[in-house]
């Protein structure tokens, strides 16, 4: 059949944890953790599954869990959305951005993307027949470039989507970055879509910067999270959308004849465990210790480090290696990497349209202890 996606092949994140498999490298690709999820969560789907909520919930998600989300957002980010009309329980962001962009774009409508991005973005965004517009971050610093998105606004110009903390980069969006954005959209009608699947992963004592936070991003904006990131659980693919109810209407739309709804014991367990805002609140000092025992260890190394600010990523520029494949582009040395070095990554030309390689590649720690020292010892010789 003609193709609909003629330039998708299968996802790097599929192909580099297939390899590590294979050969038996220590994955730092795909990103997820390697160590299991909090036993309380897992009583209680248990529980829930026991109690016999095994049935459809109802498509927005069950009321429990819409209300544990809204409650949580108003008290981190101080935006009150209506758990009945405005939150939404998804399949994963995966699914939730899909489903925002489907409901929004129409065919010729233009869609901005910050490059590097996320890989779903762009193939997202040419299902519903959008036109992409990429707009590079600024290159060496990841950072927003005002004056480019600015450019890049047009009449015709739907919805721009933004991720921070940003993956693969590591960066987090300011409190003065989200300023410029309100600003920038204001003359406006474009949407936004905030990717902020990271939002707990964010050290140093930085605050994360929800759109929620900001009335004029707020009132235009898909803002997507997803719990498999926050509780260790990225099988589990539950997330959710939280948006103004005139959007929500039309993402539901979607949502009801894409996955009509998300499967419940989950949802049970997880709004149970919600209850107690500790678990994520740990989590900046948790991920801030892994990625200070990996940073030491790569300090030790040839790899340039660069910031990572936030997320479970840590990218690295590999031009200063000691072995020849440095200079092979950033995807071959990542498969000689996982092969002969034993140490899986991911090559940042993956997250840019046109495979721009800066000799930079991404790994995930989000990995128990020995598994990042075994990692390092491997990466030691380069
Ligand atoms: N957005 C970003 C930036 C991500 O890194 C990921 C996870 N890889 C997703 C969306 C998808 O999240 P989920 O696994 O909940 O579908
Ligand atoms: N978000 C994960 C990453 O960036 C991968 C998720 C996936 O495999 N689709 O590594």
């Amino acid at each position: 059949v003609p193709s609909r996606l003629p330039h998708v092949g299968t996802t790097i994140f599929t192909v580099m944890s297939a390899l590590a498999a294979e050969t038996g490298a220590v994955n730092l690709g795909q990103g997820f953790p390697d160590f299991d999820c909090d036993p309380r969560l897992l009583d209680a789907v248990n529980d829930a599954m026991r109690a016999g909520h095994n049935q459809y919930p109802p498509m927005t998600g069950i009321p429990a869990l819409r209300q544990a989300i809204a409650a949580k957002v108003q008290a981190l980010y101080g935006h009150a959305y209506d758990a009945q009309a405005e939150v939404t329980v998804t399949a994963g962001a995966t699914q939730a951005i899909l489903t925002a962009v489907l409901a929004v774009v129409h065919p010729g409508d233009e869609v901005i993307v910050l490059e590097p991005c996320y890989d779903s973005y762009v193939p997202n965004i040419e299902l519903a027949g959008g036109v992409v517009v990429r707009v590079p971050l600024t290159p060496g610093t990841f950072r927003p470039d005002f004056d480019r998105i600015a450019a890049a606004i047009t009449p015709r110009t739907r919805a721009l989507i933004i991720n921070s903390p940003h993956n693969p980069s590591g960066r987090v969006w300011t409190r003065d970055d989200m300023l410029r954005l309100q600003e920038l959209l204001a003359p406006t009608d474009v949407l936004l879509i905030s990717d902020e699947v990271y939002e707990h992963m964010v050290y140093d004592g930085q605050p994360h910067e929800s759109a929620a936070r900001y009335p004029g991003l707020a009132a235009r904006a898909f803002i997507v999270s997803s719990f498999g990131k926050t509780y260790h659980v990225t099988g589990w693919k539950v997330g959710y959308v939280v948006a103004p109810a005139p959007l929500m209407a039309e993402f539901r739309k979607v949502h009801q004849f894409n996955v009509f709804t998300v499967n419940t014991p989950m949802q049970h367990g997880l709004a149970a465990y919600m209850a107690d805002p500790a678990p994520y609140l740990a989590l900046p000092a948790f991920y801030a210790a892994k990625r200070d025992l990996f940073r030491q260890g790569l300090a030790q190394t040839r790899f340039r480090l660069l910031p990572s600010e936030g997320t479970y990523f840590q990218c690295v520029d590999i031009s200063g290696l000691a072995v020849p494949e440095k200079d092979l582009p950033e995807a071959d040395f990542c498969q000689w990497l996982t092969r002969e070095v034993g140490v899986a990554a991911i090559p940042l030309s993956a997250f840019y349209g046109n495979g721009f390689d800066q000799k930079v590649i991404r790994f995930c720690y989000a990995k128990r202890d020995e598994t990042l020292k075994a990692a390092l010892a491997r990466l030691a010789r380069l």
